[in-house]
């Protein structure tokens, strides 16, 4: 299935600059043996959650050093996986990864820490996705509790009924289901209505545009869906005093922490008492 749209994809590029496929064609080459070359990391970027005034969650952001050098961004290289049907393999890596990695972020952060996950759309559509993410669990003794899973919002998850109904599997398994980047997507008020999931990820863009009537409706309708709402890229003191007045639950951006190795995970919160949280 990935290779087939991967396939239909390749007539997308004959628009790029020829700079852009050759780029292209050596990731795709180079990202072959990404795994065995043990080339990928995991870096965590903290959740941070107003009302426990603690972190609550770790973000699993992927990189990719290649040939032990350069560092590629996932911008970049995750649509190649995805094209290539690579995502498949990467995915899974990722997801036994940050299991394994969970124990010492629970350690530092306390045992009620998630980690949240991005998983492709082409993960999610693959038919024994359910069935390798438990198994890769119960191999890992990670209970899906401490799992966060988070899609990006898009036209088609949300038409496509057996997505939803993975969806909604996943979560009375227990594992949480997030809409990374929402707002940038087309999804509607009807369509989120009907979406099995538990958080919204308020898109950066938003943040950084500031725009307080636009926020508060979309804080309104979470509230009215009882979704839970974290903001993203949290790059200055005053974006997290503004989104904390409208009522957003959590933070994550640079101004919390960057994304960091596991062994340099930052003790948080640092900013705690230069800041009011009582509003
Ligand atoms: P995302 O899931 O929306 O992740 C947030 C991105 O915003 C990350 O970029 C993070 O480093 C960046 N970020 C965090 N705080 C700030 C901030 O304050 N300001 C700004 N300007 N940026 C901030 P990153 O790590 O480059 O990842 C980009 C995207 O790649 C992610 O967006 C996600 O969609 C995808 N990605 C990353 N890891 C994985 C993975 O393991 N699997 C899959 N399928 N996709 C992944
Ligand atoms: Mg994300
Ligand atoms: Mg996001
Ligand atoms: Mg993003």
């Amino acid at each position: 299935h990935a290779k087939t749209s991967g396939r239909n994809k390749h007539h997308l590029f004959c628009e790029q600059t020829q700079y852009e496929q050759v780029v292209r064609f050596n990731y795709e080459l180079a990202l072959n043996s990404c795994l065995e070359k043990e080339e990928l990391q995991l870096l965590y970027q903290p959740i941070y959650g107003n009302k426990q005034k603690q972190v609550v969650a770790v973000e699993a952001l992927l990189r990719w050093k290649k040939d032990h050098k350069y560092m590629v961004s996932p911008a970049d290289f995750i649509p190649v996986a995805e094209q290539t049907g690579l995502i498949i393999p990467i995915g899974e890596w990722v997801i036994r990864q940050a299991c394994h990695d969970l124990p010492i972020v629970q350690a530092k952060y306390g045992q009620q820490t998630k980690i949240a996950i991005n998983i492709s759309r082409i993960q999610l559509s693959e038919p024994d996705f359910i069935d390798r993410i438990n198994q890769i669990l119960e191999e890992e003794q990670v209970d899906p509790q401490y799992i966060d899973l988070e899609i990006t919002e898009s036209v088609a998850m949300i038409d496509t009924v057996s997505e939803c109904s993975s969806l909604l599997q996943l979560r009375e398994q227990g594992y949480t289901i997030s809409i990374d980047d929402f707002g940038t997507g087309y999804s509607s008020l009807s369509t989120l209505t009907r979406l099995p999931v538990d958080n919204i990820k308020i898109d950066r863009s938003f943040v950084a545009q500031m725009n307080p009537p636009v926020l508060k409706a979309l804080l309104a309708m979470a509230e009215a869906l009882e979704l839970h709402v974290v903001a993203e890229g949290i790059e200055q003191e005053d974006q997290w005093r503004q989104l904390l007045e409208l009522g957003c639950n959590d933070f994550q951006g640079y101004w919390i922490s960057y994304p960091m190795p596991l062994d340099n995970l930052p003790d948080l919160p640092h900013f705690l008492s230069s800041v009011s949280t009582d509003c």
